[in-house]
């Protein structure tokens, strides 16, 4: 086996006033979501999809509450974290795509922007896209903002099968 799939998924409620991060970027202007960290739910899914496809587990159990170190970190920085650990487990980013779910912030126009500054933290391309869900749920609402990711890795010589 040289490749691996991975998915994850993340969802945040939104906290009005608090700074929006979401896929590496700042949107000045929107509200961005509660949490532990930045609430960067899309860094977060690409988070859990790379995780997901090298059998390292998720976010809950790399970041959480066994090493407090990691407590308010920002996405960018976890993201750069989950390739060290891909790299230390011998794994490779093939590439990466994660879709954001929601009202606001508004993706298009930061797109490639996003695009870049995931990639060059993964060392591989990321897609980013967003989508609404036409004013049903919890997104549709405007109340939080979900993210779905995937992940391909590609296995190198060191790589164990988990
Ligand atoms: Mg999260």
């Amino acid at each position: 086996m040289t490749m691996r799939v991975g998915i994850g998924t993340d969802v945040h409620p939104i906290e009005p006033g608090r700074p929006c991060w979401m896929a590496g970027l700042l949107f000045d202007g929107d509200d961005g979501c509660a949490g532990h960290s930045d609430g960067d739910v899309a860094a977060h899914a690409l988070c859990d999809a790379l995780l997901s496809a090298a059998g390292l587990g998720d976010v809950g159990a790399v970041f959480g509450t066994g090493r407090p170190e990691w407590a308010g970190v920002s996405g960018a920085a976890m993201l750069k974290e989950v390739r060290r650990l891909l790299d230390e487990a011998g794994y490779d980013v093939v590439n990466a795509a994660v879709q954001i779910i929601g009202n606001r912030p508004k993706i298009g126009p930061r797109r490639a922007e996003a695009q870049r500054v995931l990639g060059d933290l993964l060392g591989a391309p990321v897609s980013v896209s967003g989508t609404t869900s036409d004013g049903l749920g919890l997104t549709g609402r405007g109340e939080g903002i979900a993210a779905v990711a995937t992940a391909l890795l590609h296995c190198t010589g060191r790589a164990a099968t988990r």
